[in-house]
């Protein structure tokens, strides 16, 4: 990956060269269907790997160097696109799916285990065994979520009335109670929207349930990276864009996007670390660009006249998600995961393999999402707060010794998926023949995820392709001679 000036550099033009802005999962999609549709495309990622925000790095511990990840990530098996991304790069095996759901959920309080299974039936039935079992909630608070549910599967999600409530509102409207919703919807929803019910927007929280609950029964099936993310964000999709064709420049920061003609662009680049022939500033030029960035540097790049309220990419707000990694000297968690209620823990995964630790002990990864609370917290307090609330979730880490504890913070993890949020996301389409836009905060009518981010990637290399399809010149409208009247088209 990198390499020399080649073929878009400086000026020289030839049709159908692309220039892809971003290196996340919403970058990195965009250059593969680019490349795949024939286009020459050269992507510019502004830090030394691919992945933007599912990434690792490498980091000593007292039991070796461990590779982490900076947040643990699942996906659902109705995330089709992300799944297609992973088909793409060959790394599917790597990040397997469950056969079914299977959730084990812990109640810290009254240490009781329930599990959200699915069966083979079709849908609602298809978890209506697992609710009824559901000992988190009474009778009368199961058949109430049940009743819920299916008005939630029946609102239109084109109905733009829906992104001005907050999904809390319409719950307690339904007879939904504190503890439904916090031992239920909020388990799902906090995940998978990186909000509370009452901060999230009712469209967002209705897309995610139908779609993932109450679309097909194998909907909700969880899978996640059995290796280290970067193994697959960067090493694997580097691979498949080199195998591409895609040149590949890192360390390299799209500083400006110009318009050099009706349909050129040039894009000024910031180099470090001369990762790019020449070492020191180049330009890109080329028919077409996608920028795959986040909303606040979208806003900064952008040219004049590309979206009709810039201001608007502003007013999207961005979410926490904190992650803390504890080193215990023995296995204390005896499955891969578990999901906490009574607890300030949300979800815990063991980590162990992925992380290439050896030895008797364990690793394992507290994952928490709508972390305003804790996300400006220091290491010694969260160490203080943490490690009580698992020893009451598992038992066996109250006998064992906590060989490490450190905290990965991701501020900006997601946008902010509060009521209004969809109608600040933009269309990919920009108001400039040749300039798309991709990123998981885009509308995608997803939630900040990796499939938002894939779904946007595919959609601005569709655009960009049936732009380059376009003739040069549209067609030219003349008279004919013997009947001046009449225009047609050549
Ligand atoms: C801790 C955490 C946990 C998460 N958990 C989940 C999960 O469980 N499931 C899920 O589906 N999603 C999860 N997400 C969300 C998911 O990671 C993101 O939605 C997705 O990765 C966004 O991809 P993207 O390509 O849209 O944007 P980004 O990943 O932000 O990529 C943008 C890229 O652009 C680059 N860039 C910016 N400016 C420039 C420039 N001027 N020139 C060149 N390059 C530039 C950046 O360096 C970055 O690499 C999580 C996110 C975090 C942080």
């Amino acid at each position: 990956m990198s390499g020399g000036a080649g073929p878009v550099a400086g000026r020289r033009r030839a049709a159908r060269r692309a220039v892809v802005i971003g290196g996340g999962i919403a970058g990195t999609t965009a250059a593969l269907a680019l490349a795949d549709a024939g286009v020459q495309v050269v992507l510019v990622e502004g830090r030394p790997r691919l992945g933007g925000l599912a990434f690792s790095f490498r980091r000593p511990s007292p039991v070796g160097e461990l590779t982490v990840d900076n947040g643990h990530h699942v996906y659902l098996r109705c995330c089709t696109a992300y799944r297609g991304l992973l088909d793409r790069i060959g790394a599917a095996e790597l990040a397997p799916l469950q056969k079914r759901l299977d959730i084990p959920v812990v109640d810290a309080e009254h240490r009781r285990v329930s599990r959200l299974r699915r069966t083979a039936l079709p849908v609602p039935l298809h978890l209506a065994g697992s609710l009824a079992r559901y000992r988190h909630l009474s009778l009368r608070e199961r058949l109430s979520v049940g009743r819920a549910a299916l008005a939630l599967g029946r609102l239109d999600l084109d109905d733009p009335e829906l992104d001005r409530v907050d999904f809390a509102s319409w719950l307690r409207a339904r007879g939904q109670s504190e503890r439904t919703v916090e031992a239920l919807w909020d388990l799902v929803g906090v995940a998978t929207l990186n909000a509370r019910a009452h901060q999230a927007s009712l469209a967002l929280a209705a897309m995610v349930f139908q779609t993932g609950l109450l679309s097909d029964p194998g909907a909700a099936d969880l899978g996640w990276a059995r290796t280290p993310l970067g193994e697959v964000h960067h090493t694997r999709a580097g691979a498949a864009l080199e195998a591409a064709g895609v040149r590949v420049l890192l360390q390299t920061r799209a500083v400006e996007i110009r318009r050099t003609g009706e349909d050129d662009w040039c894009v000024p680049l910031d180099v470090k670390h001369g990762r790019a022939a020449g070492g020191g500033d180049e330009e890109l030029c080329a028919d077409t660009v996608v920028l795959a960035v986040p909303q606040e540097e979208a806003h900064r790049l952008l040219p004049e006249g590309a979206v009709e309220h810039p201001e608007r990419l502003l007013g999207i707000g961005t979410a926490p998600i904190l992650n803390a990694h504890v080193v215990y000297d023995r296995p204390v968690l005896r499955q891969p995961f578990l999901a906490a209620l009574g607890s300030s823990v949300q979800w815990v995964f063991d980590r162990t393999e992925a992380s290439g630790m050896t030895g008797e002990g364990q690793y394992l990864v507290l994952s928490q999402s709508a972390a305003q609370d804790g996300i400006d917290q220091p290491v010694a307090a969260l160490r203080k707060h943490y490690l009580p609330e698992l020893e009451r979730l598992l038992p066996d880490a109250r006998e064992a010794e906590v060989l490490d504890f450190f905290v990965t913070r991701e501020r900006t993890a997601t946008f902010a998926a509060v009521p209004g949020v969809n109608g600040l996301r933009p269309a990919t389409a920009t108001g400039l023949p040749g300039i798309h836009l991709a990123g998981a905060w885009t509308d995608t009518g997803w939630p900040a995820t990796m499939e938002g981010a894939v779904r946007s990637g595919t959609a601005a290399a569709r655009a960009a392709v049936a732009r380059l399809a376009r003739p040069a010149h549209p067609p030219l409208a003349v008279r004919r001679p013997a009947d001046p009247q009449q225009e047609a088209a050549i």
